[in-house]
């Protein structure tokens, strides 16, 4: 496991960050940057100055089964030459993806029996899932969703009038979770008009967006986006789904900063990856990393055990010792919550530590 030297924040001057936060200048769009992104695994293990004969086969199975996909800025932060990078293991296709083993499964949430309407999941009593698209801005190789029929979920205006009229014959929701795929893979536009659309439900009070657009291209945090985010009566609350410490860079900041001052409260999710954190040194300087840039650890996630990705499970037991060890380093509000997802429960089930 690389260890890397945290970059900190000396001053908090945001005097730049207007520049950074434009969502049509020039070539630098988000946009444009997402649709240069790699979606090809030759061009990733070319890039990163790694030896087609050893790596492109096993990719090239894996990439069949599910797309390979990474923007430039997250390949930026990939140490080139290093095959074990915990940034670039999250995004490479490799052979294990297409061997099936017992227990991992297409629909490890059974999420498919918890569908209320199209686009709506609902697992939750005061919360629903609103899926506003099935597109992401990097495919993560051990996704829980990376088999979810998302063309089944396309949504119509007809779907968008279901949802909304679901959610207001619903007053025990009072918070909507944009999600998806990642919902800030949709333009502005079509975000601008979903929040208008909610907040017209008198009884939701809060958007919470799960996301890694933010960190995987921080150019994401524009001025259109900050636009809505501002406008909104709801509360704001973005989960960044950040896994090692060194996705996290300064324009992952600067990114961070902007959300904070539209008023945006920031946690942070991570599941737990062999390979990628499963150490506590990791675990311990990424809850110091995203503290100092703003971002509260949250839940660490148990491993979905979802068909193709088995190669990262990591036991309970070996998950709940990490936890015990986070404990002795760290103070008790950087230690975030082992959790693990059931199907049918009506939240997220506790992992004991002890
Ligand atoms: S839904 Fe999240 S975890 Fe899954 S591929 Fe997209 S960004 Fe990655």
């Amino acid at each position: 496991m690389i260890q890397r030297t945290p970059v900190r924040i000396e001053a908090r001057d945001t005097s730049h960050l207007s520049d950074h936060g434009t969502c049509t200048s020039e070539n630098q769009s988000w946009q444009t940057i997402l649709s240069r992104s790699i979606s090809n695994p030759e061009h990733l293990l070319e890039r990163l100055n790694l030896p087609a004969e050893r790596w492109l086969d096993g990719a090239r199975n894996g990439h069949e089964l599910f797309p390979i996909r990474v923007p430039e800025p997250f390949v930026q932060r990939m140490e080139p030459g290093n095959p074990n990078d915990p940034l670039l293991r999250q995004v490479l296709p490799v052979a294990d993806e297409s061997v099936e083993r017992s227990g991992f499964v297409r629909d490890p949430l059974e999420e498919n029996t918890a569908i209320q309407t199209t686009g709506l999941i609902r697992k939750y009593h005061s919360r629903a899932l609103l899926m506003v698209t099935g597109q992401c801005a990097i495919n993560c190789r051990y996704c829980f969703r990376r088999h979810f029929p998302y063309n089944d979920h396309k949504l119509s205006r007809e779907d968008r009038h279901q949802v909304i009229t679901t959610l207001s014959a619903s007053p025990e929701i009072n918070e909507v979770i944009l999600s998806g795929g990642d919902p800030l893979a949709v333009n502005d536009r079509l975000l601008a008009q979903w929040v208008e659309l909610l907040e017209a439900v008198p009884h939701l009070k809060r958007l919470r967006i799960h996301s890694r657009l933010p960190v995987v291209i921080p150019q994401r945090v524009c001025d259109d986006m900050l636009a809505w985010l501002n406008r909104t009566r709801l509360q704001k609350v973005l989960v960044v789904h950040v896994n090692h410490p060194a996705e996290i860079d300064q324009a992952t900041r600067d990114a961070f900063e902007r959300l904070k001052q539209a008023g945006v409260t920031l946690l942070n999710q991570s599941v737990i990856l062999k390979g990628v954190n499963d150490n506590a040194a990791t675990l311990s300087e990424l809850s110091e990393t995203l503290f100092d840039a703003g971002v509260l650890p949250y839940y660490l996630h148990a491993f979905d055990p979802v068909a193709g990705a088995h190669h990262f499970d990591v036991s309970d037991t070996d998950a709940a010792s990490l936890v015990r060890q986070l404990l002795k380093r760290l103070p008790g509000f950087l230690v975030p919550k082992l959790v693990r997802e059931v199907p049918g429960e009506a939240s997220k089930t506790p992992v004991p530590a002890f």
